[in-house]
């Protein structure tokens, strides 16, 4: 086996770093690991030090104040929620609480608050030529029903709204359906990965047996390697799963931030979160993926918006701005908007995504890549990011699996 003795390298060079961090005493990279029944965990508070930003824990009664954030980074004790620049998440395993500190895993820093927090600092994030547009289900697959239609032709109806949208930011779209009919879903991968530097945003509406009142909008990419999906139970370290993950995680939480925010912002729904999951056309594309959720079907006052056309394009606007801000995420090293931000800014007069005429000749000249139009700068909304950025992740947290 070879895993041992990478792991055994993972292990030394975190050493090293950890002990250059103390003797030359650079006060914000200093991590300090924690071990529990093996396992490595950070404080909350190291965390909160490091990105120099307010973070607290929450009761488990403090998430129903959903409109409420008081810190950037908020997690809700013994869980795996946590709010993330106003909009919730899912850790992969829960924090735990630790001789009086509260602590997060070390995958959970790594694979989810850093992506989360920094997308922009994510590598090759926005490095988009290709949008892979999914409409789940189509044919005999109907995919979740209400009493106004169903979810294949409304996943449809957006795909085939936010095409023209995308493409007039001078993004190339592929439907991998463009009609009625189904299509496996190793080849919606297949397709996705065969375009050159592709992302995949797979669209349908939720269903749920258990409860008649569920609502709002989540958004998924895959798990990471080791870790639980959102909708598993057991979650303790100990179970750690074997599946593989993905090279392209961080690219794919950058791009749920960026998508999800928009449309939190756009569209007021309940928050279910950023999620993860396993899902075939996650676990099959190689290139940065997304599944959105669009709300339910089995809600009555949901399953009525959705059915709305005017609805339906103002979900495809919020996707389309998603994806607009990710790809800003190449261009402009800097903060994506957040919900907050959007919200700001659909209080003024509402702004459309509306796609400018395109001057071909400075196209032609300019090439596509920079055929998009920037977002306002999030400096005109000021983010609380600390005065100075606090440095990228040491390469040892950074490619965290949990090392037992
Ligand atoms: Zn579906």
């Amino acid at each position: 086996m070879v895993l041992p003795v990478k792991r055994w390298f993972a292990i030394a060079f975190l050493v090293s770093a950890i002990a250059i961090t103390q003797t030359t005493a650079l006060a914000a990279d200093d991590w300090q690991i924690i071990k529990v029944s093996g396992h490595d965990y950070l404080s909350v508070d190291n965390i909160s030090k490091f990105y120099g930003l307010a973070a607290e824990v929450v009761s488990v009664g403090g998430k129903t104040q959903l409109e409420t954030v008081r810190s950037p980074l908020e997690f809700v004790r013994g869980s795996r929620e946590v709010m993330i620049n106003g909009a919730r998440s899912w850790l992969c395993f829960p924090i735990i609480e630790n001789d009086g500190r509260f602590l997060v895993s070390r995958t959970d820093l790594a694979k989810t608050i850093e992506p989360l927090l920094r997308p922009q600092r994510v590598p090759n994030a926005g490095k988009v030529e290709t949008v892979v547009l999914d409409p789940g289900h189509g044919g005999h697959d109907k995919g979740a029903l209400s009493r106004y239609g169903s979810e294949k032709d409304f996943a449809l109806d957006v795909a085939r709204t936010l095409r023209p949208l995308l493409q007039a930011k001078g993004l190339r779209v592929i439907m991998t359906r463009e009609g009625d009919y189904f299509v496996p879903l190793e080849v919606r991968a297949q397709i996705a990965n065969a375009a050159r530097n592709s992302i995949f945003v797979s669209i349908h509406f939720n269903a749920t047996n258990d409860d008649p009142n569920a609502t709002g909008f989540e958004i998924f990419s895959f798990t990471p390697l080791g870790a639980p999906s959102t909708s598993d139970g057991a979650v303790a370290p100990s179970s750690l799963s074997t599946q593989p993950g993905s090279a392209v995680d961080a690219q794919s939480m950058a791009l749920s931030a960026c998508i999800y925010h928009s449309m939190l912002g756009h569209i007021p729904e309940f928050d279910r979160g950023i999620k993860r999951a396993r899902f075939a056309v996650l676990r099959l594309t190689k290139v940065p993926a997304v599944l959105v959720e669009g709300g339910f079907l089995t809600e009555r006052g949901e399953s009525q918006l959705i059915a709305k056309k005017d609805w339906r394009v103002k979900l495809a606007q919020a996707i389309g701005a998603g994806v607009e801000s990710y790809v800003a995420l190449g261009v402009k090293k800097q903060p994506p908007m957040l919900v907050a931000d959007y919200r700001r800014e659909n209080k003024s007069p509402p702004v459309e995504f509306v796609a400018p005429e395109a001057d071909s000749s400075l196209l032609d000249l300019l090439g596509d890549s920079v055929a998009l139009s920037p977002l306002p700068t999030p400096a005109e909304t000021p983010l609380p990011v600390p005065q100075q950025q606090p440095p990228q992740l040491p390469a040892s947290l950074e490619s965290a699996v949990i090392v037992p």
